[in-house]
């Protein structure tokens, strides 16, 4: 679109030299009105907006212009028209575009976590575009149940009796401490009483839930007998919490799943776990640190296991909470399940993301699962690939080592050897925008002053535009 001005505008004159107050007048008096600013845009634009809302920035930004002008400010031709333009290009504008992640972290929260398989992004978009039988069941037309399908995925795979899908796994631990301990008492050992991090805090969950926190052991040690103990006629259950974001070292001990389970059955009470990452996979399979696989958890006699569908599982976000069935329909029937319910899209991704375990095929079909088993071989060959075909490649870009992490609260300390591009430039913050700004988004991090571009959280058809993003920036800097 050509530059455009105020002064081409009917009615406009520029500011005199007067009292300031006369200038304020004039300047006041200047602004065009609002049907010639949306006349002059529309005659100048070929950007699609609605007439309501174009009338209603054209006054939004009137109002602003007016306001610097009773506060003195003198308004610049062509500053009305550039704030509009401006206002609505955001609107056209997508931070919810693809990005790659090149920061190494292969769950980055903040970059939306795992990125489904393609077979599972193809699930929801099609179930998104059309009606489904969400809840009649096909063979009787009567209704059926909304989670009959991934219940049936995850029996299969784990020995659970039945599962809900929520909508994340904050939600999936509310709901289940609402609906089985709201006015009666949860124990918890106190190292369990942790922070996951986005203000998720076990005591205020519980405080929410209606149920108070019995804690016991130390922040150390716990042992099952601390458990028992503890246990009144006013215990609604055990609670253990898989503490996903850091670890304790030296003189502590946690009591084996199995002796906590042990104690909770001898009760008749359930024993309930937040798994956090609930892998179906061992990652100690991967060379990483040994971690209880939802399986594992409903074979040690876990009653109700609540798990993130977007950390480990390598699905959408969701909530899954599994285990046995009377009380999965006790769950079902609190009024927050409704309130947290997962979507059509999202259930039938978690049952796509499910069949790929339930085929044997997770590893290869599953992106955190690919980037997880990548070969350190196969990361320094496409790291030496891309910096082979960069422009301007030495001395600003060279192979380097680096460490890769598995992020999303999962697997704390854990590193996985990865090879990336290092960029050795004068102002790294610098480049390091100019990469989020690009076309794709491209983000890194920043280590002793390099900007490093790790590979092993990058998917490799993403290399080719990784390296153009690069180009372009580089270019750019150099011009
Ligand atoms: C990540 C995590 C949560 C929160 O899960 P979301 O799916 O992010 O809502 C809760 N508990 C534990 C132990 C976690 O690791």
């Amino acid at each position: 679109m050509a530059p455009l001005s105020v002064s081409s505008l009917p009615g406009h004159a520029m500011a005199s030299h007067q009292s300031a107050s006369n200038d304020r007048n004039r300047v006041l008096r200047d602004i065009p009105s609002v049907s010639a600013i949306v006349e002059q845009w529309r005659r100048m634009s070929t950007q699609p907006v609605d007439d309501r809302v174009l009338t209603a920035t054209v006054q939004r930004v009137i109002a602003a212009a007016r306001a610097e002008a009773e506060a003195g400010q003198p308004i610049a031709a062509g500053t009305i028209l550039e704030q509009l333009e401006a206002e609505l290009a955001a609107l056209e504008s997508s931070r919810l575009r693809p990005a790659i992640n090149a920061t190494g972290v292969l769950l980055h929260t903040n970059l939306g976590r795992a990125p489904v398989s393609d077979a599972t992004a193809r699930a929801m978009a099609e179930t998104a575009a059309s009606t489904v039988a969400l809840e009649i069941d096909p063979d009787t037309g009567r209704r059926g149940g909304r989670m009959d399908e991934i219940s049936r995925l995850m029996r299969a795979m784990t020995g659970a009796e039945s599962t809900l899908v929520v909508n994340n796994n904050a939600a999936a631990v509310l709901l289940v401490l609402s609906a089985l301990a709201s006015g009666r008492e949860i124990v918890v050992s106190r190292g369990q009483a942790v922070e996951i991090g986005g203000g998720f805090r076990i005591p205020d969950v519980l405080r929410q839930s209606g149920a108070a926190m019995i804690e016991v052991g130390t922040a150390n040690r716990t042992y099952a007998a601390d458990y028992a103990r503890a246990i009144t006629a006013s215990t609604a259950g055990l609670l253990v919490v898989h503490t996903s974001n850091f670890r304790v070292e030296g003189f502590v001990n946690a009591p084996d799943i199995r002796e906590v389970a042990q104690v909770a059955n001898d009760a008749r009470l359930p024993l309930i776990e937040d798994l956090g990452s609930g892998s179906l996979l061992r990652p100690q399979d991967f060379g990483l640190a040994a971690e209880r696989t939802i399986g594992e958890s409903i074979a040690a006699g876990v009653a109700v296991v609540t798990a993130s569908g977007d950390k480990l599982l390598g699905g959408p976000q969701a909530g899954l909470i599994c285990g046995r069935a009377a009380l999965i329909r006790q769950i079902e029937a609190h009024p927050l399940a409704r309130a947290l319910r997962a979507s059509k899209m999202v259930l039938a991704g978690v049952a796509e993301t499910l069949r790929h375990y339930a085929r044997g095929e997770a590893v290869a079909a599953i992106p955190v699962w690919r980037m997880i088993a990548a070969r350190p071989d196969d990361l320094e060959q496409r790291a030496k690939s891309i910096r082979h075909r960069l422009q301007l490649g030495e001395p600003i870009a060279t192979v380097v080592k680096t460490d890769a992490t598995i992020g999303g609260g999962s697997l704390p300390g854990e590193t996985l050897p990865s090879w990336g591009i290092a960029l050795h430039l004068a102002h790294p913050d610098d480049f390091a925008r100019m990469l989020r700004l690009g076309d794709p988004a491209v983000y890194g991090r920043i280590n002793d002053g390099r900007l490093i571009l790790d590979l092993r959280s990058v998917d490799p058809e993403d290399d080719v535009a990784l390296g153009r993003v690069i180009d372009t920036a580089l270019t750019s800097l150099k011009s």
